[in-house]
């Protein structure tokens, strides 16, 4: 049967993208469906804007530090509008890059929501298309449990078109959304406090980056609260609002922000008319090779649950692409010794196992940890401390973990990312010269086992 298109792709996000430019310089005839933003998640609402807002935060830091180097500033004074006027017009110039890069690369871009009809069906806007492949790439969605109020809380999506900065923020959640943002808000100027259900935030990162930061934190006056979950919120008779904890305490804010995981976008995509199945957590079930339980049907990135981040959707929309129109060129995607960085006000780089993993894993470990105040710091009065965290096998010398909670961390794991993957052993980091003066060189000048 001949289709309209040899793949068709649903969401113009990270991994639609990909998959679908590739697959049309593979030489098959695709078409993407996109019903909000361009470029999706990561470009509008995500990682972009987000590291967008950090670097307006972070100048709050280098105002700080100038007096140590002589300069000396007048009062400065931030301007929230002109922060997200500017950072609106860089998605939007954006948005345009990607028009761009679908259109050159020969895709038919159509605007509107895909809904699935049959096995190799779709409807958009009311008219039908037929593929031969349908590529699910709809991403996620955030997620606010239901409490009395929650109407009243916002989450990232809205975070990005505040018109005002609020005065008093609180964040709910413990993962990278709301560490990111109470420092986002904190560093230009709100008076934020963190709210983590549990012992301690970011669960699944290493014991001692999670311990580290939480000081850091609270150095910076972010205030912590952890074991603390809202119950409900009411709006109060001046427009602020009141949120009740569970223990029994009120707080009041000017906002309150959700970053408590996202789910699956699945909203009206037809999954009924189709063989597709969810996994326990309610994602799309697929193989190893992004194949749903529907013959004719793919999903891959936020959507599958697998790790929620861009690279790793892009690069499963990639061997999607190769997959279907040049197998000769296939390999799957590596899940081992994923860097990831969290852009907290210090941020956290990391890639490969924790002290905790690594353990459970049934490693016996030789654990490198070294605290200092970076050299930048030496001329100001701030007191915070670079933490850098080697876990290494005892028995094969091979590095299993580096975690760093400090500036540059995101920018220092890549490279560390390499070496883990090509299996590096501490005898090798140990023989690299390092770059001097920076911090980066201590991860290779770690002599002292620590544990
Ligand atoms: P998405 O990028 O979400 O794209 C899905 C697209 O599908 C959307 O454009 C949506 O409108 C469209 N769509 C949905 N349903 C339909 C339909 N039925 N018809 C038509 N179109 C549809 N990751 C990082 O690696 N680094 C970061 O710093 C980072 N920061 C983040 C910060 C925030 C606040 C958030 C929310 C996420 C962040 N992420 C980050 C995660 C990253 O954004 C996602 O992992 C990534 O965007 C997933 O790509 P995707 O292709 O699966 O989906
Ligand atoms: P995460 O899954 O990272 O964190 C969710 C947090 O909310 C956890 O601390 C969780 O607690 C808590 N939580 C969940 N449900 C509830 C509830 N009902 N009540 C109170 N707290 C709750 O999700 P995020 O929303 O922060 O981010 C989504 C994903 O996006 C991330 O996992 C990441 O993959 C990606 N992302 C990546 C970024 C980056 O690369 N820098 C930045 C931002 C997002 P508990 O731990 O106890 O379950």
């Amino acid at each position: 049967m001949a289709y309209d298109f040899d793949l068709f792709v649903i969401g113009a996000g990270s991994g639609g993208v990909r998959a679908a430019r590739f697959a049309a310089g593979f030489g098959a005839k695709v078409a993407v469906a996109e019903s909000r933003y361009l470029g999706g998640t990561c470009v509008n609402v995500g990682c972009v804007p987000k590291k967008l807002l950090v670097y307006g935060a972070h100048v709050a830091d280098e105002l700080e530090q100038a007096a140590g180097y002589g300069w000396s500033l007048e009062e400065g004074h931030f301007d929230w509008g002109t922060l997200i006027a500017n950072k609106n017009r860089e998605i939007e110039r954006l948005n345009g890059i990607y028009r761009n890069l679908l259109v050159n690369s020969g895709v038919t871009l159509l605007q509107g929501h895909a809904r699935i009809t049959g096995a190799h069906e779709l409807e958009i806007e009311g008219e039908r298309y037929t593929a031969e492949h349908i590529l699910i790439a709809t991403g996620g969605w955030p997620q606010v449990p239901d409490i009395p109020g929650k109407d009243l809380a916002i989450t990232s999506n809205e975070a990005f078109y505040l018109k005002d900065l609020p005065r008093r923020v609180l964040v709910v959640g413990g993962g990278y959304i709301a560490v990111e943002f109470a420092g986002i808000f904190q560093g230009l100027g709100a008076a934020t406090t963190l709210l983590y259900r549990g012992d301690l935030f970011l669960r699944g990162f290493d014991g001692s980056v999670r311990t580290h930061l939480k000081e850091e934190l609270e150095k910076r006056g972010l205030d912590l609260q952890f074991n603390a979950d809202i119950q409900r919120i009411d709006k109060l008779e001046d427009g602020s609002l009141k949120a009740t904890l569970k223990d029994g305490r009120e707080l009041v804010a000017d906002c309150v922000f959700y970053a408590t995981g996202r789910r699956p976008m699945l909203d009206n995509l037809g999954l009924e008319n189709t063989g597709v199945e969810l996994d326990e957590r309610g994602y799309v079930r697929v193989d190893d090779q992004y194949q749903t339980t529907a013959p004719s049907i793919l999903a891959i990135g936020d959507v599958i649950g697998r790790v929620q981040l861009t690279p790793v959707a892009l690069a499963e929309g990639m061997a999607v692409a190769r997959r279907l129109f040049k197998p000769e060129q296939y390999r799957p995607v590596d899940y081992q010794n994923i860097p990831t960085a969290v852009f907290s006000q210090p941020p956290i780089g990391t890639v490969g196992l924790t002290e905790e993993q690594a353990l459970e894993a049934g490693h016996k470990v030789n654990i490198y940890e070294s605290r200092f105040r970076a050299m930048k710091l030496t001329l100001t009065d701030i007191q915070e401390k670079t933490l850098m965290k080697l876990v290494v096998d005892a028995q094969t010398d091979k590095v299993l973990g580096c975690h760093m909670v400090g500036p540059d961390a995101g920018e220092i794991i890549q490279g560390l990312g390499v070496a883990l993957k090509a299996g590096a052993t501490k005898q090798q980091f140990d023989e690299t010269i390092g770059v001097h003066p920076t911090a980066a060189e201590e991860f290779v000048t770690l002599r002292t086992i620590t544990r």
